[in-house]
């Protein structure tokens, strides 16, 4: 039976897996979201002898029905080899009781490497079953982390091209170096003097142009976007949920049957989101503590049952959780308003044009699961902090976030069910907050001397994504106006 997949925003007619992978996002403005969530159909116990790989193909089948075995193992053995830097993909470290699901050993050291690290294979796939023939052209606007993830997953993949706009003087010096020192032929890094709003504005101007478009189409090309909407990323995310619980079992940590928490330092939602989903395929969760940083529009939202972006933009140390929309929440809001896309479009149009809408209490229940909790700066750097003291461990700012609001879920709750925890990046990803948090000598160091400080410290050596950006010649060094975007792009394509 082929999975069929729907809009959350009206009764258009569901289209195929790979369909919904090619559009990104439905046409209404909507996200896709699978018809029913497939349950697994092999044991946790028979998953526990399984290696990353095959766990997730056991699970991407179920979700990806209209792949062939062949086209679904080739795109997950091109994704998860040697780009990663252990073979067990996403490693379980054990600290404080905790066990931290270490996301971070792909190409960019952060937790979005596990998606779009196969997104451009289900992509190029997914073209060639539906006879697209032009080169499909990546086209991401980016703060930092998300555009230098999508670079590494699609540098040299035949079939694509890709173009990242980023503010010149918005990235972080580390940020803006990943990214410029990008190899492969097919990559286009663009620095442009504007914010990342205005980056983010002229992609949605290039997106909608439909004369461009034509033009684009007569050249053999079609815009697509890597976007954490796309349901070709939030799949991927589900297996190390089902890959985490198999291991713990395996290794004799759980009991058959034996529920966990999950808690998940959060942005987007798509993370969350995604353990939600394993959930519902069979993997025995308890509570998902939804982890925000001081930009706590979730927690309020379960707290209250109301939605609300109008406040203040907080600027936290955990930059890649500083959202005020969290995109993939309206899947859930679909799903618990009972796949009524109806009554979803109606909160979204309250969001768009109020910022904020109210879920029923019907609806809440349903969301019952969810725990909202939230860690100040101060609580965060305390968290890295303390850990560190007690174990010798080291976790970055989003993963401490975690760790703090799991601590304070624990006390308020006194529920101390085993719990898997998120761990999202690298600590050598955000190193000066991390060594501040430690000891506030670090702060007078400079960016790589702190980065061997963290290595003799945490007795863990320096990963290759920050290795290899020391020494590494830039590659890419076009600035330009927000309004030369378009000209840009087409140029890139040699196609003036
Ligand atoms: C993107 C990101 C998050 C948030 O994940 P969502 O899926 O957007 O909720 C958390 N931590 C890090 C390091 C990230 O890059």
């Amino acid at each position: 039976m082929n999975l069929l997949y729907k809009s959350t925003r009206s009764n258009s007619e569901p289209v195929t897996a790979s369909q919904a992978i090619l559009k990104g996002l439905a046409d209404d403005g909507g996200l896709y979201v699978p018809c029913n969530i497939p349950k697994l159909d092999k044991s946790l116990r028979e998953l526990s002898k399984m290696t990353y790989q095959e766990t997730a193909y056991e699970v991407m089948k179920l979700f990806f029905t209209d792949f062939t075995q062949e086209e679904l193992k080739d795109c997950i053995n091109k994704a998860y080899d040697t780009k990663f830097d252990t073979e067990a993909i996403a490693p379980l470290v054990t600290a404080d009781g905790t066990y931290y699901l270490e996301l971070f050993h792909g190409a960019t050291i952060a937790f979005k490497d596990m998606a779009l690290s196969i997104l451009p294979h289900l992509l190029i796939t997914s073209a060639k079953k539906n006879q697209v023939k032009n080169e499909i052209v990546i086209l991401t606007a980016t703060s930092g982390d998300t555009g230098k993830a999508a670079l590494a997953g699609f540098a040299d993949v035949k079939g694509t091209r890709i173009i990242v706009f980023y503010p010149k003087n918005g990235v972080s010096p580390i940020q803006e170096k990943q990214m410029v020192t990008q190899k492969g032929d097919n990559t286009f890094v663009v620095g442009i003097t504007g914010n990342f709003d205005d980056a983010q504005t002229g992609v949605k101007q290039i997106f909608g142009d439909k004369a461009l478009a034509e033009v684009m189409d007569k050249a053999g090309f079609q815009f697509s976007s890597a976007n954490s909407i796309n349901i070709g990323r939030l799949v991927p995310q589900v297996v190390y949920y089902v890959y985490a619980y198999a291991q713990l079992l395996g290794e004799g940590k759980l009991a058959d049957g034996e529920q966990i928490n999950v808690t998940v330092p959060t942005g987007n939602f798509g993370n969350i989101l995604a353990a939600y989903f394993a959930k519902q395929m069979g993997v025995p969760i308890a509570k998902l503590i939804c982890a925000s940083n001081e930009n706590k529009v979730l927690y309020d939202f379960f707290e209250t049952g109301v939605y609300d972006k109008n406040r203040e933009f907080v600027l936290t140390s955990s930059p890649s959780m500083d959202i005020l929309i969290s995109s993939n929440l309206e899947r859930l809001v679909y799903i618990t308003a009972g796949a009524d896309a109806a009554k979803n479009d109606m909160l979204m149009k309250s969001l768009s044009a109020e910022g904020r809408y109210e879920i029923t209490a019907d609806m809440r229940e349903k969301m019952a699961d969810f725990y909202g909790g939230y860690a100040t700066e101060q609580e965060t750097a305390q968290t890295i902090h303390d850990l560190y003291e007690k174990t010798g461990y080291i976790i970055d700012t989003h993963t401490a976030v975690a760790s703090a609001v799991l601590k304070k879920y624990q006390k308020a709750t006194g529920d101390n069910t085993k719990t898997v925890l998120a761990s999202t990046a690298s600590p050598f990803k955000f190193t000066r907050s991390v060594m501040n948090a430690i000891d506030a000598k670090y702060d007078a160091m400079g960016d790589f001397e702190l980065v061997d400080e963290l290595s003799k410290l945490a007795n863990v050596s320096v990963p290759k994504a920050i290795e290899e950006i020391r020494t590494a010649p830039v590659l890419h060094d076009t600035v330009c106006d927000k309004e030369e975007m378009k000209t840009v792009v087409m140029k890139s394509l040699g196609m003036e």
